[in-house]
């Protein structure tokens, strides 16, 4: 049957932002109520190891997760399996609507609903997803025991995957848009140094090609973006790690937003445009997007909010 729940401080979003928000909110006894959106978790929870978590040398992305909602929980956070489907800042309290059928009233709203993949927008891309194109080399890679990749990308993202799949892949070709990676100088020499990749510079990716019956992937056209020339190349799998969108479509026509979707906030604060609503993490950040500033925001965002709230005698 639906309900209504109503809290101090709605938190949307279980990645490192969320948690943070939730362990901090907790303390300062707002007694907050976490949605944790179709990704429990968030981003890392794609990744395996993560090397730059200050206080673990390394750590498995999905562990270090595991442990932030722990830690969350018994500080008081109530912790919700729910997404929230729409989102009303205009009413006080504010109202957002869960797919549950559960609706959230909220004093104040922590926005930590992160980033997603992006996409090339290719037909083909398309019309293989699933069945040879993947945005996750966690989840995917291990479908593709033995046989040839392609990753496309030149961040931290992309090469981080070309490494995780050699441990599949019989051979790994990057193919990257410009002829400079984005990545960071340590990860990029572990790239140049592994035997099983090879990098295809100033190269976009023209076509995804396979067969229909069984549906499956069985190589890429990649397009010199210099020449147009095109270069076919064979494989089952074909990554896509071009980088991650701020999932901001809850607030969209209510939250300025800028530089293709991030949340403005008031800088140095969380504070968003409407008093009362904060931000917090990958939504807000298209500089550093990682997942120290992402929980440091998490933390400034439950201070921000208790703040507003006292100001408020809510
Ligand atoms: P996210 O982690 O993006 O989480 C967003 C949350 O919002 C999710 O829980 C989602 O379910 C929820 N949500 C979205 N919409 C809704 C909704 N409508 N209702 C309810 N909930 C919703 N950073 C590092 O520092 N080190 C690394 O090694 C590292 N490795 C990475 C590897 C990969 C493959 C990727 C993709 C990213 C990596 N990053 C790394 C970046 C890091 O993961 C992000 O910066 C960080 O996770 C952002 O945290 P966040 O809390 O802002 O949001
Ligand atoms: P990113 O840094 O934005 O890099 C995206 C890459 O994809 C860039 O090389 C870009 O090319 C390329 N690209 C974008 N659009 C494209 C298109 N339409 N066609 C072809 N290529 C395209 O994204 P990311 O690698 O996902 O990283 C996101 C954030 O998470 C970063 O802050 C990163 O540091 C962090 N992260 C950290 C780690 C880690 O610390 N170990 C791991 C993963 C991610 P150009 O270079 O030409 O723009």
């Amino acid at each position: 049957m639906p309900d209504t729940r109503h809290t101090r401080v709605l938190i949307i979003g279980s990645g490192p932002a969320g948690y943070t928000a939730g362990v901090y909110a907790s303390r300062a006894m707002l007694a907050p109520i976490l949605v944790q959106g179709i990704e429990p978790g968030g981003q890392l929870t794609t990744t395996t190891d993560v090397e730059n978590w200050p206080g673990d040398t390394s750590v498995m992305g999905p562990d270090l997760m595991v442990r932030m909602e722990a830690h969350a929980r018994e500080m008081g956070c109530e912790i919700i399996g729910d997404i929230i489907v729409s989102l009303d800042l205009s009413v006080r309290p504010f109202v957002a609507r869960g797919d549950s059928g559960t609706t959230y009233t909220a004093d104040a709203v922590i926005l930590c609903t992160g980033a997603r993949a992006k996409w090339l927008g290719l037909d083909s891309e398309e019309a293989f997803k699933g069945f040879g194109v993947s945005a996750c080399a966690t989840c995917d890679g291990f479908f593709y025991r033995g046989a040839e990749i392609v990753v496309v990308g030149g961040g931290n993202t992309a090469v981080e995957e070309a490494l995780f799949l050699t441990n599949f892949a019989s051979k790994v070709t990057v193919i990257h848009r410009r002829d400079a990676f984005r990545a960071e100088r340590i990860m990029q020499d572990r790239l140049f140094a592994h035997p099983k990749i090879s990098v295809l510079w100033d190269h976009e990716l023209a076509e995804v090609v396979g067969e229909h019956d069984p549906k499956g992937v069985t190589g890429v056209r990649a397009r010199n973006v210099k020449t147009g020339v095109i270069t076919d190349i064979p494989a089952r799998g074909v990554f896509i790690a071009i980088g991650h969108a701020p999932a901001s479509e809850l607030v969209a026509g209510q939250l300025e937003t800028h530089n293709g979707g991030y949340v403005v906030v008031e800088p140095g604060t969380t504070r968003t445009a409407i008093p009362g609503v904060f931000a917090a993490g990958d939504l807000t950040d298209h500089v550093y997007r990682q997942a120290v500033t992402s929980a440091g925001m998490g933390c400034m965002a439950a201070l921000d909010a208790e703040k507003f709230l006292a100001g408020h005698g809510a």
